[in-house]
């Protein structure tokens, strides 16, 4: 045999040897990809908003395992086995379930199936609830699953505070009487604790003028409330319907604020320009500065309040009135940095299914349509005590996510239209 020829085949022969010595060089399909267990739910083909306020992913996907989230990301960075259940979400947008962070009559599980889950609000808490009604609610009723709900039991308050709540009240007379209390409802199952700073016996919009002053906490009352809440892990969330009583809250430490702390009326001054927003005094702004600066949450529930207030008046200026005195101070407080979460206020009689309303609203102050994603998923879960476990699309998360058709960056109303509801990993909703 000529040498040559002998010598083609060992280079041959070893050229071979090193390439099966050499698998790495053989290319994948994706070198990224993360491998999804076969076990897994994986929600896809749609633009994920996780609720923290990051931008969208365009082409995303969720991986849940069991009741958790496990992973979130490009769709194109994992790889899918074919045992794994795929919900398609054609196109639409994937987000966390939407959390009402204020709301009233809830209790029953056929409510918070039917109105509140099956529309795409996974999670509820309730301000204000009779002792009888403080039952720790599981999530699956002899109906089927519910949305989650969260309670703070009735309103701790002076005798014959705040007219109107003797079905929810817990009246304490003293510091020590109100710390009772606040453990005491703790051990029935408080998730927090409610109070109410209500000055004055009116029902009424601030141009009627009936006003009764009504019994209330004082300073170091609400300060032994927050002490025992906190030791609880609790947070203190305070009705303030007007700004008058607001620095005892600021003073004691509350952790939110519900509905517009409105200003006194020589602390505004109301635009006949036909502009949309009043102006506010530098002392009012000036305690909308301590909310902000303290990081106490505001849950404005805006629509309520103006709704409320139209409600009286006749003529159009004066609605307009109503618009201006509720929506400027929380403009003012979002211009100023502060931290705004989505709460409707709803009753029975008037549910709302998902709070688009109020939604609307903030997006009237100025909100972009992400923050009040933000406000209702990841900060409502936080106002209720629930930021380590529910509120964002995030691995170790509770697997509430939901998919509506077509983009609420571009239109909030797409909120409205949920195609696929999943709670603690299970799917509840899925359009054909
Ligand atoms: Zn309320």
């Amino acid at each position: 045999m000529n040498k040559f020829v002998v010598y083609g085949v060992i280079v041959l022969a070893l050229l071979a040897a090193c390439r099966a010595e050499t698998p790495t060089v053989t290319p994948r399909p994706n070198r990224l990809a993360r491998a999804v267990s076969p076990n897994a739910l994986v929600v896809k083909n749609g633009m994920v908003i996780d609720g923290t306020g990051a931008p969208p992913i365009l082409d995303g996907i969720v991986v849940i395992e069991e009741n958790k989230i496990v992973a979130v990301g490009h769709a194109a960075d994992f790889a899918i086995p074919p045992e794994a259940r795929v919900l398609d979400a054609r196109g639409g947008t994937i987000l966390p379930g939407i959390i009402n962070a204020h709301v009233h009559e809830s209790m029953s599980p056929l409510v918070r199936q039917f109105y509140f889950l099956k529309r795409g609000v996974t999670s509820v808490c309730d301000l204000a609830t009779p002792l009888t009604s403080m039952k720790r609610a599981p999530l699956r009723s002899e109906y089927g699953l519910a949305a989650r709900v969260f309670f703070s039991g009735p309103i701790i308050n002076k005798p014959l505070g705040y007219p109107g709540t003797e079905e929810f009240l817990y009246a304490v007379n003293n510091a020590e009487e109100a710390r009772r209390a606040v453990t005491d409802l703790v051990n029935r199952g408080a998730s927090m604790i409610k109070i109410a700073l209500e000055p004055w016996n009116w029902k009424l919009p601030w141009y009627v003028a009936e006003r009764e002053p009504i019994p209330n906490l004082t300073l170091e009352e609400v300060r032994a409330i927050v002490e025992q809440a906190h030791a609880h892990g609790k947070l203190v969330r305070v009705h303030l319907g007007t700004a008058e009583m607001l620095d005892i809250a600021l003073d004691a430490g509350v952790d939110s604020i519900e509905h517009v702390p409105l200003p006194r009326l020589e602390d505004i001054e109301f635009a006949t320009d036909g502009r949309a927003f009043a102006k506010l005094s530098p002392a009012y702004e000036a305690q909308l500065a301590r909310i902000v600066k303290q990081k106490i949450v505001m849950v404005p529930t805006l629509d309520r309040i103006v709704t409320w207030c139209e409600g009286y008046a006749v003529t159009e200026a004066r609605k307009r009135l109503c618009r201006q005195y509720a929506l400027t101070p929380v403009r003012r407080f979002y211009q100023m940095g502060g931290v705004i979460a989505l709460g409707d206020d709803s009753t029975f009689a008037m549910r709302t299914w998902m709070p688009l309303a109020e939604m609307q609203r903030l997006l009237t102050i100025g909100m972009t349509p992400l923050e009040v994603i933000r406000a209702s998923t990841q900060t409502a879960a936080r106002v209720c005590g629930q930021g380590d476990t529910l509120g964002t699309l995030e691995p170790g998360k509770l697997a509430d996510v939901i998919v509506v058709n077509g983009n609420p960056l571009q239109d909030i109303e797409a909120l409205a239209w949920v195609s696929i509801v999943i709670i603690d990993g299970q799917v509840v909703v899925q359009s054909k």
